[in-house]
C-alpha cells in the first residue's frame, strides 16, 4: 500500500518569492531556506528559487550551507546565520559560505582563520538572540567596515504584529548603527517586508512566506498532505477509540485509522481539535493521535475513503497550526521524513 504523500508545489514557492520580491520594492529579495527549506527539501527548493531569480540564500547552520552549495553549484551567495563557529572554518572556505559574524569572538576567529574571506555582520537591535550589541559594534565597526562586509543585518522580534512598538524601536536602532555606511543592509524577513518600505533597506530575507505561511496572507499554498486509510471499522455507541479511551462514540460510528501520527509531525496536541478532509468535507480526528496512526470519524461520508487530506485547500498550514495550538512554521518544519515527497511544477 502506498504511504502518505507530501506534495510540494515548486511553482507556488517561486510565485511566492516573486510576490515577496515585488513587495520588497527596490530591495533585492533573498531567500531563507534554513531547516531544509522549512522541512520541504532545500536541495529541490534552492534550485527552484535560483531559477526564479534569487541570488542570496540564507541558512541557519554551516552544515546546511554545505548541502545547499552542492545543490546550487557556484554562483549564488550563501549566508550562515550562526556565523563562524568553532570547527566550521574548513567548510566555510571550501564551500564559499559567507558567515554572518555575530560577536567579537567570531570576528576574531574569522579574521585569523580566513582573512580576506567574505563575511557579513549581524547586529542586535533588541531581540537579544544573535548579533553584536551597539557598544561592541562601536568598538569594531571601523575595522570591520574597512574589511568590506557583504551585508549588515539585524532581525525583528515582532514583525508579524504591525502595530507593535518594537518594530519602530528596532528600526531606529538599526539606522543609528548603520546609517551612512557604504554596505548593503538587511532588516526584514517575511513580516518586515509587509511592514513597508522603511523596513526594506537593500536586501530582504523572506522565509515562511515562500512556503505559504502567515504572515504572508496572500501566499499561494505550497504543500498538500494526503494520508492513506489503513482500516475502517464500525463502533457501537459507548465504545472507545485509541489510547486512554479518550474518545467514546455517542452513536453508532464508522472510524477510519490513518497511517500517520506524531512521529510524522502531526503532533499529539491535534487530538480532538484537528480535522482531515475529503474534498471540502471535514472529518474530525477522534481519539488520541498516536505515533504512527490516528483515528477519524467518517460516519457521515457516503463511501469509505481510501485517502484523507490533512493539508489541502480546505485546511492550509496555518489553519492546521491553529487547531494544534502552534504556528505554521512549526507544522512545516515538523513534517516527518516518512512521507514520500513529491514535487510538482515546471521547476520540478
Ligand atoms: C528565520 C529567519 C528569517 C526568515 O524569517 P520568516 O519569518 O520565516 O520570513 C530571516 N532572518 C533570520 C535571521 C531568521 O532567523
Amino acid at each position: 500500500m502506498a504511504g502518505s504523500t507530501l506534495t510540494i508545489d515548486l511553482d507556488a514557492i517561486a510565485a511566492n518569492w516573486r510576490a515577496l520580491a515585488h513587495a520588497s520594492g527596490h530591495a533585492e529579495a533573498g531567500a531563507v531556506i534554513k531547516a531544509d527549506a522549512y522541512g520541504l527539501g532545500a536541495s529541490r527548493v534552492g534550485p527552484a528559487l535560483a531559477m526564479a531569480g534569487a541570488r542570496r540564500f540564507f541558512v541557519a547552520l554551516t552544515e546546511e550551507g554545505v548541502l545547499l552549495r552542492r545543490a546550487l553549484g557556484p554562483g549564488p551567495e550563501i549566508y550562515v546565520f550562526s556565523g563562524h563557529m568553532a570547527g566550521d572554518t574548513g567548510s566555510i572556505r571550501d564551500h564559499a559560505l559567507f558567515p554572518l559574524l555575530n560577536a567579537p569572538e567570531q570576528v576574531a576567529r574569522h579574521q585569523s582563520a580566513l582573512p580576506g574571506h567574505p563575511f557579513g555582520i549581524q547586529l542586535d537591535t533588541g531581540m537579544n538572540r544573535l548579533g553584536m550589541e551597539e557598544a561592541e559594534w562601536q568598538e569594531l565597526s571601523a575595522d570591520l567596515i574597512a574589511a568590506g562586509p557583504r551585508l549588515i543585518m539585524s532581525h525583528l522580534a515582532c514583525a508579524d504584529e504591525p502595530d507593535h512598538p518594537m518594530n519602530a524601536t528596532q528600526l531606529a536602532a538599526f539606522r543609528r548603527m548603520t546609517d551612512g555606511l557604504a554596505v548593503a543592509r538587511s532588516l526584514a524577513a517575511t513580516g518586515g517586508i509587509l511592514l513597508g518600505p522603511d523596513f526594506h533597506f537593500d536586501v530582504t530575507r523572506p522565509g515562511v512566506g515562500l512556503y505559504g505561511g502567515l504572515p504572508f496572507a496572500n501566499a499561494r499554498p505550497v504543500v498538500h498532505l494526503s494520508l492513506p486509510v489503513i482500516q475502517i471499522r464500525d463502533v457501537a455507541a459507548g465504545e472507545t477509540v485509541g489510547y486512554g479511551n479518550a474518545w467514546a462514540a455517542t452513536r453508532p460510528s464508522r472510524i477510519a485509522t490513518l497511517a500517520a501520527g506524531y512521529a510524522d509531525g502531526l503532533i499529539r496536541a491535534m487530538t480532538g481539535r484537528a480535522q482531515v478532509f475529503t474534498g471540502d468535507t471535514p472529518c474530525p480526528l477522534v481519539g488520541r493521535v498516536s505515533m504512527d496512526m490516528m483515528g477519524v470519524d467518517v460516519t457521515h461520508l457516503p463511501t469509505a475513503p481510501e485517502i484523507l487530506d490533512i493539508l489541502c485547500p480546505a485546511q492550509g498550514v496555518d489553519a492546521l497550526a491553529e487547531a494544534a495550538g502552534t504556528i505554521g512554521y512549526e507544522i512545516l518544519t515538523a513534517l516527518g521524513n516518512r512521507y514520500e515527497r513529491s514535487y510538482t511544477g515546471a521547476a520540478a
